[in-house]
């Protein structure tokens, strides 16, 4: 096979002798910064517990997929692949690749590759990020942040209501309020098909009030017609055939098993017969939580049943259901409602004036982490060691407990004076460094 060329890799300046141009995040790709990364983490680990209390087990697929697994999976003609994908040619082989839209996808992929359903159902959660060229504004992104959970090889209802109760106890967990669930059955394809047939008949005699994009995908994927936003064809689609109407037996079942655990659950929901969602794959159980505090991006989470979609990507048919929430959109509702903000404070912060302290001073601070205290040791910028009064002042701002202060005359005798920062009532100590492990047990029996 003859060698490809590389395109050249262009630069959008050549770097200069004098100062170097300054580089920005791509539009629409945030930078995750502390004091805020903390709300993360302790949403990350809330996740964790979560998911360990309803048995799910943790899955890491790759970021960048073949195409041709969105394209099939999602469905040729949704949003995401028409227009939002991040989609290049590997310019050293020629793949076509994708940063993952979504990773329902990748998870079958990976299932299905790995035989992972070999011996029973698997249920499994991911977090991650995602990559949508959508136009970014508040909650909407183009690098965002999703946590997804995916029951697969059962078919049983209780797995969709399982997951429901699943995201309904987060929520109240981290505190927030006022979320709706909004829940449709999307049927069975046999059903789908007599629903399609006649959402086109109905459209076509309607076909002057569709606009253009609608009219283009009216033959191509009619039900995407049913989520359009423009408001002068909102009446219209009010009035569409119902794809509930279409149902039988067997899928009204399957729906009311949901909500009747739902119900003993006391999870409250309304119907929407107009939920279907962005992607191709579901049938049956369709929801979405959504909240009105967070302007016009107001679903946190959003899933269903996808009991085709592991059988289109080449694996044995099993049924299987998820949902994934977007991660900033649930912190952003968390500020909103002000919800309970981590601490992210040291417990206490060391104070040293002398460099040649710092081989000791390390060691005593070791002997508090390995306790659990978390300590912060002063630094600067040229590594100078500052004045005492600099550095009780930046003990001051990071918000601890106590100044561990190690100063001459305390490293002298070997000893460190205990000041409380937060509390006035509490007098100074001078300890010993050889008693110093007892001070931290009364800490962490304080905390
Ligand atoms: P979806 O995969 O489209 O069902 O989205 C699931 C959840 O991911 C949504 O409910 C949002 O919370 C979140 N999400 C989707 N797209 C974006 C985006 N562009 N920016 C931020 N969050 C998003």
């Amino acid at each position: 096979m003859a060698r490809r060329s590389l395109p050249k890799l262009s630069m959008n300046s050549t770097p200069s002798p004098r100062k170097a141009e300054r580089l920005v995040a791509v539009k629409g790709m945030n930078d995750i910064l502390p004091p805020d990364s903390a709300r993360w983490e302790a949403l990350e680990e809330r996740v964790r517990a979560l998911m360990r209390r309803y048995a799910y087990e943790n899955i890491r697929t790759p970021i960048v997929e073949p195409t041709a697994l969105f394209v099939r999976g999602l469905g040729e003609v949704t949003d995401i692949v028409e227009k939002e994908m991040y989609s290049f040619e590997d310019r050293l082989n020629g793949e076509h690749l994708t940063l993952r839209p979504e990773n329902t996808a990748g998870l079958v992929r990976a299932v299905v590759e790995h035989n992972l359903l070999y011996n029973g159902g698997k249920r499994l959660f991911y977090m991650g990020p995602m990559f949508r060229h959508e136009r970014p504004q508040r909650g909407r992104y183009r690098q965002f942040y999703q946590v997804g959970a995916e029951a697969m090889g059962f078919a049983g209802p209780e797995l969709d209501a399982e997951l429901i109760l699943m995201a309904h106890a987060l929520w109240i967990e981290l505190g927030i309020t006022g979320v709706e669930l909004q829940m449709n059955s999307l049927g069975q394809p046999e059903e789908r098909k007599q629903h399609r047939a006649a959402l086109i008949a109905y459209f076509e005699a309607h076909a002057d009030q569709l606009d253009a994009e609608s009219q283009r995908r009216l033959h191509l994927n009619p039900l995407r017609l049913l989520d359009s936003k423009n408001p002068q064809m909102q009446a219209l689609i009010e009035a569409a055939p119902r794809l509930m109407d279409f149902q039988g037996e067997k899928s009204k079942a399957h729906l009311d098993a949901v909500l009747a655990i739902l119900q003993a659950n006391g999870v409250p929901f309304v119907m929407n017969p107009r939920l279907v969602r962005g992607m191709d794959y579901y049938n049956l159980t369709v929801f979405e939580f959504v909240t009105t505090e967070l302007g016009s991006q107001g679903t946190i989470c959003g899933g269903g049943r996808y009991d085709y979609l592991i059988e289109e990507v080449g694996g044995k048919p099993a049924p299987a259901v998820g949902w994934a929430f977007g991660v900033e959109r649930v912190l952003e509702l968390m500020k909103a409602q002000e919800a309970s903000a981590p601490a992210i404070a040291p417990d206490a912060f060391a104070i040293v004036t002398d460099a040649a302290a710092l081989p000791t001073v390390c060691a005593c601070l070791e002997q508090l982490r390995s306790k659990g205290v978390a300590v912060q040791l002063h630094a600067s910028l040229d590594g100078s060691m500052a004045s005492m009064k600099s550095q009780f002042k930046r003990a001051d701002a990071s918000g601890a407990r106590y100044a561990l202060v190690f100063g001459p005359d305390e490293l002298a005798q070997g000893s460190v004076t205990v000041k409380a920062l937060r509390d006035a009532g509490v007098a100074q100590r001078t300890l010993a460094l050889a008693a110093w492990s007892d001070w931290a047990d009364t800490l962490q029996s304080k905390a």
